[in-house]
């Protein structure tokens, strides 16, 4: 996927809110590719666009095109609930994005002429915001901007560079964790659990 270059100036918070409302009207326009006909409402984003850690997930599900909000349903519920669990707030410390802004049909996966029509309006909320960390939440988030065959569950964990000076790293999606209740040592839940934790004290060391 195509990446705007990194900005290095500063942006205030005034000048984000400005920046990323008017990004939101284009996107709200936006027909570049045909999930612009069947979808309901854009989603653009949730959270802060202050805070440190931006994630990116795969596209909008139903509940998402309904309410226009990313991560709403029941797997943005259970990422909700897990973030809270390792002492984040989830409307304070993240800003929350999708790699397509509108719901493909039948919630598959979107194409990959999709995520290029769209990529720089994520590019650009990149650039906004200015995220210390990257959290690339699920494989198909995890394609979307690697060249290389990584398995998300290889390499779920682990710092990886992406992003130039941004740190970036891979977590399950909590649509797979809601297919994986055990909270066993190494299995799905727990390892996400620590992987949040992880990018907890990382951020709050930097
Ligand atoms: S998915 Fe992105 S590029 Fe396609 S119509 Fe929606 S906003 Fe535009």
């Amino acid at each position: 996927m195509r990446y705007l270059k990194w900005k290095e100036e500063f942006l205030s918070p005034e000048v984000k809110e400005k920046a990323l409302s008017e990004l939101k009207k284009v996107v709200v326009q936006c027909k570049a590719c045909d999930l612009a006909s069947t979808c309901t409402n854009k989603v653009f984003a949730d959270g802060n666009p202050n805070a440190k850690i931006m994630l990116i997930g795969e596209a909008p599900g139903a509940d998402e095109d309904a309410s226009g909000v990313p991560f709403v349903g029941r797997a943005g519920k259970l990422l909700t609930q897990f973030l809270s669990e390792v002492g984040f707030d989830r409307k304070k410390d993240f800003y929350i994005v999708n790699t397509v802004k509108c719901r493909p049909p039948n919630n598959r996966v979107p194409s990959d002429f999709e995520k290029k029509c769209c990529s720089d309006y994520l590019s650009a909320q990149i650039n906004i915001v200015q995220p210390k960390v990257i959290v690339l939440c699920g494989a198909t988030a995890l394609k979307s901007f690697s060249t290389k065959e990584y398995k998300i569950s290889d390499i779920r964990g682990q710092w990886i560079d992406l992003f130039g000076e941004i740190k970036a790293m891979a977590i399950f999606h909590p649509s797979y964790l809601l297919r994986n209740h055990s909270l066993d040592e190494g299995s799905p839940r727990d390892l996400t659990k620590k992987d949040l934790i992880r990018i907890k004290n990382f951020v709050e060391k930097n």
